[in-house]
């Protein structure tokens, strides 16, 4: 048995003269929870679709189970595409049947569990509502249900939490660990980094159709522990910028500085007392995500699709 639920080599998808996903490769092991990160527009929808057997790769090689993608294996799925749709004027509880039937759930199980999904998510007086009567987040969380009805053993979300308000965000994602605890494996894709900060275990970034680096998230962490300074301080700002910082952003009333490789915080220093500013704190601190993409993807890049920031509640469009 492979160890891993799914595997990419190479996989390259290109519209037209548009490389839309450029070589990934992607292992993702049984049981982990495992996060595709990036910017709107990386590639991400791309490359799950491929896996999902939407559209075919040009180039790679995509593995489920350790095997070629078949039928049979694709049942083992529970798939939440990015684009929500479901058959609008059915109504919830025959829909979810209905869903579940079709992936091999026999009717009355079918409605048993969805019953239960249902008054677990606070829709119990929806069951018999037209799906068209529901609002836009309440059919997100039917279209879930309908996503884990025939208890797959991997999941693949496509931007999960986008559309949800925080409420619902948070009951999805303990949904999402209570998966992960019973031994599901779970891909995710987001652009929002510090939601994948707090459930994922591995992230494969990708930036601009390329990974930007994956692994272990605890480790990725350890790997960058001399990349960000944070510093706090009265006075001027100009001393800030030089060749030893990258990017600079406000995290609560202080500034983290994502250093250049071989930086030396040092010579940020000397540049603070010249500036005569008031230092309240100066200390290299364990990097966020979104200051490893920084690192290695450059500024830029995570400003493809309005990523930043917003991701890390320093401002921006949520
Ligand atoms: P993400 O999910 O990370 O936001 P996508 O995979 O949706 O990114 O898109 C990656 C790139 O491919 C984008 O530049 C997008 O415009 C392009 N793209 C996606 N689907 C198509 C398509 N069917 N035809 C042409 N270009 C596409
Ligand atoms: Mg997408």
């Amino acid at each position: 048995m492979s160890d891993f639920a799914l595997r990419l080599s190479g996989v390259t998808k290109r519209f037209g003269s548009h490389t839309a996903v450029d070589h990934l490769d992607l292992e993702v092991p049984r049981g982990s929870i495992y996060g595709l990160l990036g910017p709107n527009g990386s590639g991400k929808t791309t490359s799950i679709r491929m896996i999902m057997g939407i559209l075919l790769p040009d180039e790679g090689r995509v593995e489920l189970f350790g095997s070629d993608p078949d039928e049979t294996r694709r049942r083992r799925v529970g798939y939440l595409p990015e684009e929500r749709g479901l058959y609008r004027k059915m109504k919830v509880l025959d829909l979810l049947a209905f869903m579940g039937e079709i992936r091999g759930v026999a009717p009355t199980e079918g409605r048993r569990r969805a019953g239960d999904w249902l008054d677990r998510l606070g829709l119990q007086d929806w069951i018999d509502r037209k799906v068209e009567d529901l609002s836009k987040g309440m059919q997100q969380k039917v279209q879930f249900v309908a996503t884990v009805l025939h208890q797959p053993e991997l999941l693949i979300l496509d931007e999960p939490f986008s559309g949800l308000d925080p409420i619902n965000q948070d009951v999805l994602e303990e949904i999402v660990r209570e998966f992960h605890r019973k031994g599901t494996t779970i891909l995710f894709s987001t652009h929002l980094m510090d939601q994948a900060e707090r459930l994922c275990e591995r992230v494969c970034l990708i930036s601009r159709a390329r990974k930007v680096l994956d692994g272990d998230l605890k480790g990725l962490k350890r790997a960058e522990s001399r990349g960000v300074l944070a510093v706090g301080f009265e006075g001027s700002e100009g001393w800030l910028e030089g060749p030893e910082v990258m990017a600079r952003e406000a995290v609560g009333g202080d500034y983290h500085l994502v250093l250049a490789d071989g930086a030396d915080p040092q010579a940020i220093l000397r540049r603070a007392i010249a500036a005569e500013v008031t230092i309240r704190r100066f200390e290299l601190v364990e990097p966020r995500l979104h200051e490893i993409f920084v690192h290695h993807a450059g500024e830029a890049a995570a400003g493809d699709g309005g990523m930043p920031r917003a991701l890390d509640g320093t401002g921006g469009v949520g």
